[in-house]
């Protein structure tokens, strides 16, 4: 199933002052929560809309509105990043983040922490502190540290609904080996693309990345053109899904270069590259895209996407595909 999902025509250029959020994608069909489970995911995407539109209605900048954003998805147990992450093979939570400002095409990126509260705090630090990009693992808590940002103990990330779906993927994964049954995979990243009053883009990713996965793996949500990108020339993208496809197609840089050099609107370029390009190779999941003019798309090729979308005329919040 392949759903993309653009913006009404008669919301265009209304106001381009826009925060858009996914909370991950995957196998998500209706029936799969409760109407009290989905009350709540949609509940806490809409606190985080709120958090963000607020900054940006007030003139803030959009680094601090997905900032803001994303440390609430983080620290909320229903996704897949800060509390709540899934856990690694070894039964670990190692959390990885990245941040892009469009004005300055400056990043920050952290892999693989396990003790910083916030690692999209984490990222943002990198971007503004450090000569780098990119910091992994004990390196990032050091730097963490010496930059005052919250610590806490690795237990801080366990719930006990990761860790029974760890159990359980430890268990299929044994019997699977016997009849090779498809996986049932369901993402739960989380990230934010906004625009500001100053016609600034930033983009921002945060995940616990997938569950089982073993070796210092890192995903595509802290590689800066991959699960992150923006550039006031062209748009703002935060992915999620199986995040070596993102890696190898450099899913997120490619949407804004067709923006940029191909004249594609930001529906178009998400299209082709979701629907198209990673469908083909094999690899599933969305993104979340945001224009220079305010025009936005939601696009996933999985049957579900946890979304929302705040602006001066639109405010929606959506899990399923249409
Ligand atoms: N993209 C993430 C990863 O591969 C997973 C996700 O989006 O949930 O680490």
């Amino acid at each position: 199933m392949t759903v993309a999902m653009a913006q009404p025509a008669e919301e265009r250029n209304a106001s381009p002052v826009t925060i858009v959020i996914h909370g991950g994608a995957g196998a998500l069909s209706p029936g799969r929560y409760s109407p009290e489970e989905e009350a709540a995911f949609k509940a806490k995407l809409a606190e985080a809309l709120d958090a963000g539109y607020a900054i940006l209605e007030q003139g803030g900048a959009s680094l601090d509105a997905i900032e803001a954003a994303i440390v609430l998805m983080e620290d909320s147990p229903l996704f897949n990043a800060g509390k709540g992450a899934v856990f690694t093979r070894d039964g670990k939570n190692e959390l990885d983040a990245s941040v892009m400002d469009g004005a300055s095409l400056n990043a920050g990126a952290v892999a693989g922490v396990t003790k910083v509260k916030n690692p999209i705090r984490l990222a943002r630090a990198v971007m503004k502190k450090s000569e780098h990009v990119m910091f992994a693992r004990e390196g990032a808590e050091e730097f963490a540290t010496e930059h005052g940002l919250e610590i806490v103990k690795p237990k801080y990330f366990h719930t006990d609904h990761r860790w029974d779906a760890y159990k359980r993927a430890l268990e299929n994964e044994k019997k699977k080996k016997e009849s090779r049954q498809p996986r049932d995979f369901k993402y739960g990243t989380v990230g934010a693309v906004a625009l500001d009053a100053n016609g600034n883009l930033a983009a921002g990713t945060s995940t616990g990345g997938m569950t089982l996965k073993r070796y210092g793996r890192v995903g595509d949500a802290p590689i800066i053109g991959a699960g992150t990108f923006a550039d006031n020339k062209s748009c703002a993208v935060s992915s999620t899904g199986h995040g070596e496809y993102f890696i190898r197609l450099t899913i997120a840089r490619e949407i804004c270069a067709q923006v940029e050099y191909a004249g594609k609107t930001v529906d178009e370029a998400a299209d082709d590259v979701i629907n198209n390009r990673l469908q083909k190779l094999g690899g599933d999941g969305g993104v979340i895209v945001l224009g220079a003019d305010g025009d936005y798309a939601m696009t996933f090729n999985t049957d579900g996407m946890f979304r929302g979308v705040k602006n001066a005329v639109t405010k929606e919040v959506a899990i399923y595909g249409e």
